[in-house]
């Protein structure tokens, strides 16, 4: 079929150039779709999460132009939003050339200190603020802060999320379980949900019972439902595991539950 979209020479084409493929049909389709509940979203949003009311949204349905001018203006949002993160990463800046540092942050396993902010530990968790507003109580300040159950790497890791937002893969990986610990204890919700996605994502027969018992530790529902289900479908390359053994004697009730939901599952 002669497409008017999909071709590469269109010209070609006998005028009124206006027949359209399939694909081309089902992907204009659900362009339209996609903008027409974001439409009805931004207008849900404007009028505070009550639902559009008809003048606020579309009466006709978006078309194919007005997405063409939504992708331009997501465009522009991201150029500003990269060059909004490229200002904000002077906060990092200030923390890896130690400027005006006021506090040293002190791991658990007696390594030296790392300097750091007050203002950005207070302002990325309300734990850690209060921990410092307690501090300024004192009649002599101690500008110290220990956080006791993470090592040097750990908390090295901790503070470059605190400062930047994000973390690289690789320390993501290495450090994952302690730091979304960390997240839980000091309420960081950003970093839990960091951990979570990375935890869903890697979830495999090989960590997947790691990933249940940390799961249960900082009652992270979501990450336990998924883990529970996996480990439900894969029971048998998991039972196997040497793993398993030491998993169930550390959890015994959570070894009830994954026995009893394989043996209904496979009824
Ligand atoms: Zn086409």
């Amino acid at each position: 079929m002669d497409c008017s979209v999909c071709t590469t020479m269109p010209l070609i084409l006998r005028p009124p150039r206006n027949t359209i493929c399939g694909a081309c049909y089902e992907a204009a389709r659900s362009i339209i779709n996609m903008m027409n509940k974001l439409e009805t979203q931004k207008a849900i949003d404007n009028s505070n999460g009550s639902p559009a009311s008809p003048a606020n949204s579309c009466k006709n349905g978006v078309t194919l132009s007005d997405a063409k001018r939504w992708c331009s203006e997501q465009k522009d949002m991201v150029l500003q939003q990269i060059e909004d993160m490229a200002f904000l990463r002077s906060f990092v800046d200030a923390y890896k050339q130690q400027i005006h540092t006021d506090i040293l942050v002190i791991p658990g396993d007696s390594a030296s200190p790392i300097p750091a902010h007050k203002a950005i530990l207070a302002t990325r968790s309300e734990i850690f603020k209060n921990m410092l507003d307690f501090d300024e109580c004192k009649a002599a300040p101690n500008n110290t802060i220990v956080l006791p159950e993470l090592k040097y790497k750990e908390l090295e890791s901790l503070l470059e999320f605190l400062y930047s937002g994000t973390l690289a893969p690789e320390k993501l990986e290495k450090h994952v379980y302690a730091l979304i610990l960390a997240a839980d204890k000091y309420e960081i919700s950003h970093l839990q949900k960091h951990c979570e996605r990375y935890l869903l994502n890697s979830l495999s027969a090989s960590n997947a019972l790691d990933i249940l018992e940390i799961a249960e530790t900082c009652s992270n529902q979501q990450l336990m439902e998924t883990t529970f289900n996996f480990l439900v479908e894969n029971i048998r390359d998991i039972v196997c595991s040497s793993r398993f053994e030491e998993f169930a004697r550390k959890c015994p009730h959570l070894n009830v539950q994954l026995i009893r939901a394989s043996l209904n599952s496979s009824k």
